[in-house]
């Protein structure tokens, strides 16, 4: 059985691009008899707002977005990051790192899919454990995992590149994991079998997919989908006056039909969605 989810982060009211993409996994669970989930990636302490989750909860109910089971929640499973950050430790792939993001953009010499990539200053123990982020070694990991490939439904097969992102932080400095760590630990918990994001998280399973083999998790099929853009094509955002969910259920919208023009690819005028992007290495 297919199970989907939607995980939004609750540091921003929800959107129509976060309305598309929850009905994107929502409409593929459903046509194919399987589950959605719905899972609130709320671990970034500083800007997860709780009042904002229970808005999301009302948001998706107002489009008629049913999900399967109990809300899962990212800040309930630490000691799960926690553990698996210190397997990776004992297996020697983890190095604690203190370099800034200033000391990281000036010595960078190249641009990954999240900006410069970090250049390997502390790999080779120059840094102090106290209050350090702790990076995932890519290349030790590589050499241990071996070539590892990934499928996603659109864009087809693919071979894993995590080191296009360089040595990537999996245990922040500032939260108790990084994305990476907590959403591919939450897949294989919560046993999703496609994990449906936007195109412009392609790149990430790229390192989910390294963790899965270093972590012996179950491998999952991706579907990465277009994103809903403005004219010029920037992706909606709530800092360029997109107008909330919330709002728009306040001012009486029917979110049910809003959900089936979306359904349909009816774009208010001005948006639309992209072409589905996916980085060639
Ligand atoms: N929490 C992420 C976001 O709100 C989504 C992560 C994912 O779907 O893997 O953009």
């Amino acid at each position: 059985m297919i199970r989907t989810r939607f995980a939004p982060s609750p540091n921003g009211p929800l959107h129509l691009g976060h309305a598309y993409a929850a009905i994107v996994a929502h409409g593929l669970a459903r046509a194919r008899g399987g589950e959605f989930l719905l899972r609130i990636e709320d671990i970034d302490g500083e800007r997860s707002r709780a009042d904002l989750a229970r808005e999301f909860l009302e948001d998706l109910a107002w489009l008629g977005l049913a999900w399967n089971g109990p809300v899962v929640a990212q800040s309930a499973r630490l000691a799960a990051y926690a553990d698996a950050g210190e397997h990776l430790k004992a297996m020697g792939l983890l190095y604690p790192c203190t370099c800034t993001r200033a000391e990281i953009a000036k010595a960078a010499t190249t641009i990954g899919p999240d900006g410069p990539v970090y250049p390997g200053t502390c790999r080779h123990g120059h840094a102090s454990p106290e209050g350090a982020a702790w990076r995932l070694d890519v290349a030790a990991a590589l050499a241990l995992a071996g070539p590892l490939e990934w499928v996603d439904e659109l864009a087809g097969p693919q071979q894993a590149r995590p080191d296009l992102f360089g040595d990537v932080v999996l245990l922040r400095k500032d939260a108790p994991a990084s994305y990476h760590l907590a959403a591919t630990l939450d897949d294989a918990a919560d046993g999703i079998t496609l994990v449906t994001r936007g195109a412009d998280l392609f790149a990430a399973s790229h390192v989910h997919r390294l963790l899965q083999a270093l972590l012996d998790l179950p491998v999952p099929v991706w579907h990465h989908h277009g994103l809903l853009v403005e004219a010029g094509g920037r992706k909606l955002a709530k800092r360029r006056g997109a107008p909330s969910l919330a709002d728009r259920r306040r001012a009486g919208e029917d979110g049910r039909a809003l959900a089936e023009a979306l359904r349909a690819q009816h774009f208010p005028a001005g948006i639309s969605l992209s072409a589905i992007l996916h980085e060639e290495p």
